[in-house]
């Protein structure tokens, strides 16, 4: 019944705000100059009262461009007579189509387009408008179109006579204004059509402006025109630096969050990505499977996919080890892989992939499971090789790597070598010149990245601090815009980086809290602006994914906070691969210390936070999340503070029990998962991580010598098998 309502303003509503012009024009800061220049029409859609009109009028005014309105300008001069006697006419079954014909005899070009709220129900219609400029949904909340349509005593609502509310008939039209948007601006509540066309030219001068788009090197290489999927599938830029956005970090205002408190994951994510991600590369409906693939019950053991709760008075924990291989990486892990082959099969010239990947442990098996997963749904040929140090990660988490190896993807432990000399090897094999043009010549072969270092695994990692925030919102403990602090358990500096990222955004933290373990590198440097490993050796802990010296991110944060100063950082990371060292301005320094703050934690304190916390309150933590819980309870203030945790406990189950004076002697790694649920309950057991763990064949071992020449022979011998 519902699928034939609808409802159109035959008496449609003509608002009259009072626009207070003086204060837009000065209170402007947009470059109009570009979205001016555009030929393309400027489309807006949405809901019955969302204001298309009035902001369609502002917008006409602020561009120079007529404004045309669907309604006057071309149904009642197209039909000879009023909307409402068309209506009347072909009654509301009929009048979508009619509508829709009348719509595919529309033409314009460069001018503002106000669409009437049923038009996206006709699909060829809505077509061949959509085809003639960029589409902007107001979406705007649904309790302020019905306020608006009470105040304005509309009661001419086609379809709503069986018994369907306004609200179900809102809902209802919802879907076909997700199914056309290129841009969707999320209006606050209440608020004016004047603000409201300053968030649409905002949207679309971001995105329009050549010198605001794009993406450079931290080191200064100009990365041209290219964009996002150039850079998802590059991974590194060619001088060595990581790539960052050209353009200003985008943000959401309060208002906008607070439209997003009552949201789930998927919804919460599909909003924060799409700030991010130019719709003419992506669009926001690919973009929405992708999500939606990424974050489900098949994927994720819990239904809020990164789950807070309370652990203990105002500390809380965010649980990000749900999915398929229980540690954190699998957020980035279950989208990335998808946009890349988006971007892969979107090539011009289509050529075979290789994702080359250290790990300290956990990303391998993320890397593994999401390439895994969606690489064979694609024509594009991908392949995957990860280099682990054979000794530096736990058996468990090796067993689960290994389980993955197969197919087009390859586990090869390193021996002898720690994490960095992974890292940094690989980084060296991606500004190979001379191997890349032998594999592209012999194998129409290109490297790439999935690491933090990789932009593309970032961003989807701003999504699980934005809705950490959005949670806290949702259960009372904070009201909108109260500061909270995060503390993290920080090795290659992208779980933080993404919530500096968050906080750019909007999200209003306090202070962000790395927390490191033994391995204290960066809390050194943010104690005293100096970076220094010259007379450092990597140690092992029991929380070995942040054992760490070299801390890739860290370069992108240095780059913003001073300025995107380019010369600046190429100085200090060259300075740093020679020297061992390099400090930070005093002003840099400041910066840095507004937002960041750090500490560590000794072996002997995580242990005894994970005994303390299961006694205290019947929660397991992992070795991480106890270095993040250590470092956090000395610096609770008044304010809440989230602590990542970032792992499974399961994951590393033999140290668990050997910290409890458990022996793991003999047993499998699945039946020291199981002696772990033994201690507490809390968290649950993993089911994903049990099931990989069961199907582990260690004849698929292999390892290789720690030099460069024997990683490169390795991934020839790779590439000539699988190519
Ligand atoms: C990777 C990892 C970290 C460190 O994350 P970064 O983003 O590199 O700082 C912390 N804990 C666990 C369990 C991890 O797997």
């Amino acid at each position: 019944m519902l699928k034939r309502t609808y409802f159109h303003f035959g008496l449609r509503a003509r608002y009259c705000f009072k626009l207070n012009y003086k204060r837009w024009i000065s209170g402007s800061k947009i470059n109009l100059q570009n979205v001016t220049r555009s030929k393309e029409n400027i489309i807006l859609m949405g809901s019955p009262g969302c204001g298309k009109t009035t902001v369609g009028r502002i917008l006409s005014t602020k561009l120079g461009k007529p404004v045309l309105d669907i309604d006057d300008d071309h149904l009642e001069p197209y039909w000879g007579m009023p909307v409402s006697d068309k209506l009347s006419e072909v009654g509301s079954d009929g009048f979508v189509n009619a509508e829709g014909e009348a719509l595919l005899a529309f033409n314009a070009e460069n001018s503002v387009i106000s669409l009437t709220g049923s038009n996206p129900m006709h699909s060829d219609g809505m077509a061949h408008i959509a085809k003639t400029g960029t589409v902007v949904f107001l979406d705007i909340h649904m309790e302020d179109i019905i306020e608006r349509l009470e105040r304005m005593k509309v009661n001419r609502i086609v379809g709503q006579n069986d018994g369907t509310s306004m609200s179900e008939i809102l809902k209802y039209r919802q879907q076909f204004y997700e199914r056309w948007y290129d841009a969707r601006v999320i209006c606050e509540r209440n608020e004016d059509p004047t603000s409201v066309a300053e968030k649409v030219l905002n949207k679309l001068s971001s995105l329009e402006s050549s010198d605001s788009q794009g993406y450079v090197s931290t080191r200064g290489l100009d990365l041209g025109d290219k964009q996002f999927n150039d850079v998802l599938l590059k991974g590194l830029a060619d001088d060595g630096g990581l790539i960052v956005p050209r353009r200003n970090i985008p943000k959401l205002s309060l208002g906008q969050l607070s439209r997003m408190v009552n949201m789930s994951y998927t919804e919460r994510a599909l909003r924060v990505l799409e700030q991010w991600i130019n719709w003419r590369e992506l669009r926001p409906q690919d973009l929405k499977k992708c999500i939606d693939n990424a974050y489900n019950s098949k994927t994720f053991s819990n239904p809020d996919i990164c789950p807070v709760f309370s652990l203990d008075g105002n500390q809380f924990i965010q649980e990000l080890f749900h999915g398929p291989t229980a540690s954190f990486k699998d957020i980035a892990l279950q989208l990335m892989p998808q946009l890349f082959v988006k971007a892969a099969e979107s090539e011009l010239h289509p050529t075979n992939y290789l994702i080359l990947v250290a790990t300290s442990g956990d990303t391998g098996g993320a890397v593994l499971d999401g390439f895994t997963r969606y690489a064979d749904s694609t024509k594009v040929n991908i392949n995957v090789i990860i280099l682990y140090p054979s000794d530096g990660i736990s058996s468990i988490q090796r067993d689960q790597m290994i389980a993955y190896h197969g197919g087009n993807a390859r586990v090869i432990g390193v021996q002898g070598a720690d994490f960095d000399f992974c890292q940094t090897n690989v980084k060296k094999i991606f500004s190979d010149k001379n191997l890349a043009e032998e594999l592209l010549r012999t194998h129409n072969l290109k490297f790439s990245a999935a690491n933090s270092i990789s932009f593309g695994r970032l961003i989807p990692q701003v999504v699980y601090h934005v809705t950490s925030y959005l949670d806290l919102v949702r259960d009372k403990v904070i009201s909108m815009g109260d500061e909270i602090d995060l503390c993290v358990p920080t090795g290659n500096f992208g779980n933080i980086l993404a919530a500096y990222y968050a906080k750019e955004m909007g999200i209003p933290y306090k202070r962000l809290i790395c927390a490191s373990n033994s391995n204290n590198i960066l809390s050194e440097f943010l104690q005293t602006g100096c970076y220094d490993i010259s007379s450092r050796r990597l140690s092992k802990t029991v929380s070995p994914a942040i054992d760490i010296l070299v801390s890739s991110n860290l370069e992108r944060l240095l780059y913003h906070l001073s300025g995107e100063d380019h010369s600046m950082i190429r100085d200090a990371f060259t300075k740093l691969q020679h020297d061992g060292n390099f400090d930070v301005s005093p002003v840099v320094f400041e910066r840095l210390k507004e937002s960041f703050h750090a500490d560590w934690c000794s072996e002997e304190d995580c242990y005894r936070t994970i005994k303390e916390t299961l006694s205290n309150t019947g929660y397991l933590m992992d070795p991480h999340t106890s270095v993040g819980k250590t470092v956090a309870d000395r610096m609770m203030s008044d304010r809440p503070m989230i602590i990542a945790s970032t792992a499974h406990p399961g994951k590393f189950a033999e140290d668990i029990l050997n910290i409890f004076g458990r022996s793991s002697n003999g047993m499998t790694p699945p039946e020291m998962v199981m002696a772990l649920q033994e201690l507490g309950p809390r968290p649950s057991e993993q089911e994903s991580l049990m099931n990989t763990l069961e199907k582990n064949t260690m004849g698929n071992r292999r390892v290789c010598d720690s030099n460069y020449d024997s990683l490169v022979s390795e991934i020839k011998s790779v590439t000539d098998r699988t190519l």
